[in-house]
C-alpha cells in the first residue's frame, strides 16, 4: 500500500494488525528530570547510566527511519527533554524534516523549567505548538506536587514561549485532594491567556511510593463538576492524540480530557513510543516492547532497522487494560511514565 507524504514522496505506511496507520512517534530522549512529580516518579529514582543512552545521532537516525515510513508527527518528551545535553542540536537536525515537508509537526512536552532559556530557539527552528505540564497555580502546592520544582520558573517559561510566538497547551493531571478544587481556576487562567488546557487522569505506571487510589480522580466526576460552572460544548477537534475536546462557552477556550481509565481511547491509536535506549513500546499500557538499538547499531544502512520497525508494528496490541480500584492499587506496569514519555 502506497501513500503520499507531505513532500509528495511515496511512502510505505506502517499499518498495524488492527488497520491503524502509525503516523505519530513520541520519543523519550532522557529518563532524567529536574522535577520529581509525586504521580510520576519516586523521590529516589535510579536513572539509566548515561552510557546506555542512544547518542543524538542515533536518535536522529531512528526518528528519520520512522519518518521515512510515514510518521508525520514527532514529539520529544522524557523525563524532561530540555535537560538532555545537546537537545537543541537534536531539534535542529530533526527540523530538516519539517522544511522538507515530510514532517507535519515537530513538538515537545515539557515541564517548562528550561523554557525561558530555549523558547526563542525552538520557535526559530519551526516548532509551532508545545505542551507544558502544570498541575497547580499555588506555589506551595506546586512544590509539593513536583517536589523539586519552582512555579515562578515555569510561569516565566510560559511567558517566554508565548512571547516567542509558540502556541502553548497546558496539561494538568487531575489529583484527588490536591488540585481538584482548583481546576476551574486553571481553566479560566489558561483560557484567559489564550492557551488550551487538557486534563489527564492518573495512570498506574511505575511504583511511586504510595497507593494510586489516593491520587486518582476520575475525569467523569471532574467534568460533571465543571459543567456546574461552565457550559461545555462537544467539538470534534482532534490533534492526533487521545484527548477529547470541549469548548467552554464562557471563556471561548478549548478543554481536553484524556481519560484512559474511564474511557478507553485505543480504537483510534495512531502512535508508538520510543525510549532513550532505543526500545519501542507500541502501547503505553502493555509490556510489548521491541529493541531497535541492535538493528540500529548492526548496520549503517536502513534495511535492518526498517524491518525491525515493521515487525514491531505487526505486533502492536489492540489496547491497554488499566484499572485503578481498591483491589488494583499496584502499578499496572513496572515502568514509569518518564521511561516511555507521557
Ligand atoms: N517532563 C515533561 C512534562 O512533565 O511535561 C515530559 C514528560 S512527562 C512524563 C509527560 C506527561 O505525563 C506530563 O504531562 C505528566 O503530567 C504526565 N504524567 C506523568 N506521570 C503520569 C501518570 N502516572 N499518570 C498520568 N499522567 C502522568
Ligand atoms: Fe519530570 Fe514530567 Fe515526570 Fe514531572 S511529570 S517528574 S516533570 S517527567
Amino acid at each position: 500500500m502506497d501513500a503520499l507524504a507531505g513532500a509528495g514522496r511515496p511512502v510505505r505506511p506502517l499499518v498495524d494488525p488492527f488497520a491503524r496507520a502509525i503516523t505519530y512517534l513520541r520519543v523519550s530522549v532522557t529518563d532524567r528530570c529536574d522535577f520529581r512529580c509525586v504521580y510520576c516518579m519516586a523521590e529516589n529514582m535510579t536513572f539509566l547510566p548515561k552510557a546506555d543512552l542512544l547518542s543524538r545521532e542515533e536518535l536522529d537516525r531512528l526518528c528519520s527511519a520512522f519518518i521515512e515510513r510515514g510518521v508525520r508527527k514527532l514529539r520529544l518528551t522524557g523525563g524532561e527533554p530540555l535537560v538532555r545535553r545537546g537537545i537543541m542540536t537534536l531539534f535542529g537536525s530533526l527540523a530538516r524534516h519539517l522544511r522538507s515537508g515530510a514532517l507535519e509537526e515537530l513538538t515537545l512536552t515539557t515541564n517548562g523549567s528550561q523554557l525561558a532559556k530555549y523558547a526563542h530557539e525552538l520557535a526559530a527552528l519551526g516548532i509551532k505548538r508545545i505542551n507544558v505540564s502544570l498541575d497547580t497555580l499555588d506555589p506551595e502546592k506546586f512544590h509539593a506536587v513536583t517536589r523539586w520544582g519552582e512555579l515562578d520558573k515555569v510561569l516565566a517559561g510560559i511567558d517566554a514561549a508565548q512571547a516567542a510566538g509558540l502556541e502553548v497547551k497546558i496539561n494538568t493531571v487531575a489529583l484527588k485532594g490536591i488540585n481538584e478544587n482548583e481546576l476551574s481556576d486553571l481553566v479560566r487562567w489558561a483560557h484567559g491567556r489564550g492557551m488550551g488546557l487538557t486534563l489527564i487522569e492518573v495512570m498506574p505506571l511505575g511504583d511511586v511510593g504510595g497507593g494510586r487510589l489516593d491520587q486518582y480522580l476520575p475525569l467523569s466526576l471532574v467534568r460533571a463538576r465543571l459543567a456546574d460552572q461552565f457550559t461545555l460544548q462537544d467539538i470534534g477537534y482532534r490533534t492526533g492524540g487521545p484527548a477529547r475536546y470541549m469548548r467552554v462557552a464562557e471563556t471561548g477556550g478549548r478543554l481536553g480530557f484524556i481519560t484512559p481509565l474511564t474511557h478507553n481511547f485505543c480504537e483510534s491509536c495512531n502512535r508508538v513510543r520510543l525510549t532513550c535506549t532505543g526500545t519501542l513500546y507500541t502501547c503505553l499500557g502493555q509490556e510489548a516492547a521491541t529493541d531497535l538499538r541492535s538493528a540500529l547499531r548492526a548496520s549503517e544502512g536502513t534495511g535492518l532497522l526498517d524491518r525491525a520497525i515493521e515487525d514491531a508494528i505487526a505486533r502492536k496490541p489492540k489496547g491497554h487494560e488499566f484499572i485503578i480500584d481498591r483491589r488494583h492499587q499496584r502499578p499496572a506496569l513496572a515502568r514509569h511514565m518518564s521511561v516511555t514519555g507521557g
